[in-house]
């Protein structure tokens, strides 16, 4: 189709864009890599199923919190999937004249059809989000807008000069309207031009569409757009640990305590900010920017990225000493110290970004290299050390709550088939207690043999870990390692879903890098099966273990703690015995996955709420609308933090109560 001098050009022109797009990959590639080393490749051919058939079938956008905007992104990448490929196609026409790459069978009509049905898609998708975003104006999208601007200008060019080109090409060329039928529309349109104007207008639409795709895709690598290769390789190493596991610090061989500086992140951590598609999903589901806290987990990555494009060159050659400081100018304390580690950013970004491991990095820098966390923490950790507990109250108390219960130490009844795991709001919190006792009822009930650990008992650390204090978390978890062994311990039911969620997954991790744990307490703990109490109920119930009256509280609703059912998904089972109590049960308006957190994860029950609304407010607002009589849960912080609200609006007739205490008060005598 072209001169051979046009044909140089335009092999000039491949070069030109070919370099333009990969010199700034190049440079992209060359700062992931610099980042430390993270096992991501294991299962590949699993991963690589995956991956492809959650991106081909856009399980990824295609979630339930934005349906319609999932749609429209289906309608652009599928558009952007039959473009791509008319751009081989229009590419290789240049060289070979009436080139079509399918041919004029079947496949060929029916692509013919494709491309057309797509170039109307596009525009509608394109519509959609630039509606969203310039006119509606919604927070999500509250960024970029130049890069937005400058996408959604670029796709519709490319569209309509495909359709320009379309036109002409079937004027020009007699049976090329293949099932075009757009194409033929437009055509009819022009066919009343001369032979030699619908020539020269083939030829302009030709060299102006591929110069357009050319120019889009040496834009793309300074794009959002870019999320089409990072992010679809982010999903291809996507984490094989569950969310709600966080990674162990080798302490004893580490001379940096967390994330201080770009060079501290994992390669993954890195890719991660090159795949953000900058959607807002994160930033709507989170609760701390529900609440007007300067938190946004969007911007975490955003400013990640932008401090990584800018010190660039001194993180490839990795002058550690010439890298400024994260905390200096890239985050600041009000944002690392607002997460309550829910997971809901993790839970909707379509893309794999892990926004916890680098907010809990971050802290871990601030409070083990620079002694630098909020005041109230002094405490926290204080209390922790001497007593092993947050509120500080002497170890000695731990089994207090059983007086007048029938409740057997391990120490007395060491083959016991439960470790019933108290935790420190179920053993020192008035309500956390009450908790316990219910447990306690129900066990008997059913009969379970069951013993506890009394004041061998200590912290599991979860909270210590979340707030950054790693090295404290370490320690209590070797005492409770070196306990489970000592006791050979097989089975844990744990009330707390902190506890439940650190046994059952960062318990494991830590074995690799504790450096005086015996083979045999190593050994001990992989055997070890972790149940939460709501499992374990479920279990009893089924197995006709505990017979049940018909509950007392006539209406009920269920408040998910985060990390029982986002993190760890027990979403069914809580459901299933308020079922079988036979209350009318309503859901909350953020139920299951998509849970509001209570407030109290990351360690933030032990902070104070000082900034914006507060978060526990919010989530006791939804169970005062639901019109419930009782907001059930399965978590002692999350049961605090909601008597906690409904105290503080005046709403004393709403109970609130653990699974546990509804399900001892059903139990037939
Ligand atoms: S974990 Fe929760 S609180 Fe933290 S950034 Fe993500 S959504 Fe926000
Ligand atoms: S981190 Fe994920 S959810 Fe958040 S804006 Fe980026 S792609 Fe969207």
């Amino acid at each position: 189709m072209l001169t051979s001098t046009g044909k140089i050009i335009f092999a000039l022109i491949i070069l030109a864009t070919f370099l333009a797009f990969m010199i700034p990959v190049y440079y992209r590639i060359r700062i992931i890599r610099a980042g430390l080393p993270t096992k991501r490749f294991s299962q590949l051919g699993k991963r690589l199923w995956q991956a492809f058939t959650k991106i081909l079938f856009q399980r990824c956008t295609l979630k339930a919190e934005r349906v319609l905007a999932g749609l429209m992104h289906v309608f652009i990448f599928y558009g952007a999937l039959t473009f791509d490929t008319m751009t081989l196609n229009h590419t290789l026409e240049g060289f070979i004249p009436d080139f079509f790459l399918f041919g004029d069978g079947r496949i060929g009509l029916l692509f013919s059809f494709m491309v057309d049905v797509f170039a109307i898609l596009v525009i509608v998708g394109v519509l959609y989000f630039a509606f969203r975003r310039f006119i509606i104006r919604l927070k999500a999208y509250a960024t970029t807008w130049r890069d937005s601007a400058i996408i959604y200008i670029a796709l519709t060019l490319v569209t309509l000069s495909y359709l320009y080109f379309e036109a002409f090409a079937i004027a020009h060329h007699e049976g090329h309207e293949r099932w075009s039928f757009l194409g033929k529309q437009l055509a009819a349109s022009v066919s009343g031009m001369g032979h030699e104007a619908i020539a020269t207008h083939f030829m302009i639409a030709w060299w102006l569409h591929i110069l357009l795709v050319f120019a889009f895709v040496a834009y793309v690598p300074h794009s959002k757009y870019f999320h089409m290769f990072a992010g679809s390789f982010n999903v291809l190493v996507n984490r094989d640990t569950p969310m709600g596991e966080l990674p162990a610090m080798d302490i004893e061989n580490s001379e940096v305590f967390g994330i201080e500086k770009s060079l501290d992140f994992s390669w993954k951590d890195l890719l991660d900010t090159f795949a953000c598609m900058e959607c807002g999903r994160c930033q709507d589901a989170c609760p701390a920017f529900a609440s007007d806290k300067p938190l946004s987990p969007k911007m975490i990555i955003l400013n990640l990225k932008q401090h990584l494009l800018n010190s660039g060159q001194k993180h490839i050659a990795k002058q550690r000493d010439d890298l400024s400081p994260l905390m200096e100018g890239v985050f600041s304390e009000d944002e690392i110290w607002t997460c309550t580690t829910c997971g809901a950013c993790m839970h909707v970004c379509p893309v794999e970004i892990e926004h916890i491991p680098k907010i809990v990095g971050i802290r871990q820098s601030q409070v083990l290299m620079e002694s630098k966390f909020p005041g109230e923490l002094n405490n926290f950790f204080r209390n922790m050390e001497t007593n092993s507990n947050p509120w500080g109250i002497g170890f000695s108390d731990r089994s207090a709550w059983t007086d007048g219960l029938e409740v057997k130490l391990l120490s007395e009844h060491p083959d016991a088939e439960y470790l019933f795991w108290v935790g420190c709001a179920g053993s020192f919190d008035e309500e956390g207690k009450k908790i316990s006792r219910a447990l306690v009822t129900i066990l008997h009930k059913a009969g379970v043999d069951f013993a506890i650990l009394g004041t061998e008992e200590k912290c599991c650390g979860d909270s210590a870990r979340r707030l950054g204090n790693e090295y404290l978390y370490q320690i209590q978890a070797a005492e409770n390692l070196e306990l489970f062994a000592k006791y050979q311990v097989k089975k844990i039911i744990a009330i707390c879903p902190h506890g439940f969620n650190t046994f059952s997954h960062e318990y494991r991790g830590l074995l690799k890098v504790l450096p005086d744990l015996s083979p045999e307490t190593t050994r001990a703990f992989e055997q070890i099966e972790v149940v939460h109490h709501t499992q374990l109920i479920f279990q009893l119930i089924q197995a006709g273990r505990l017979p049940l009256n018909a509950t007392q509280a006539l209406r009920m609703t269920y408040h998910d703690p985060c990390y029982l059912g986002r993190h760890n998904g027990i979403i069914s089972e809580p459901r299933e015995i308020l079922a079988k109590l036979k209350g009318q049960f309503i859901e909350l308006p953020n139920h299951k996955q998509h849970s509001f957190c209570c407030g109290a994860g990351g360690g933030l029950m032990w902070t104070e709420e000082s900034l914006g609304k507060r978060i526990n407010h919010m989530r006791t607002d939804e169970v005062i609308t639901s019109q419930a009589e009782t907001a059930v849960t399965s978590c002692p912080f999350c049961l605090t933090m909601l008597q906690d609200g409904l105290k503080d609006k005046e709403k004393p007739d709403i109970k609130v109560k653990d699974i546990a205490q509804i399900v001892a008060e059903a139990l037939i005598d």
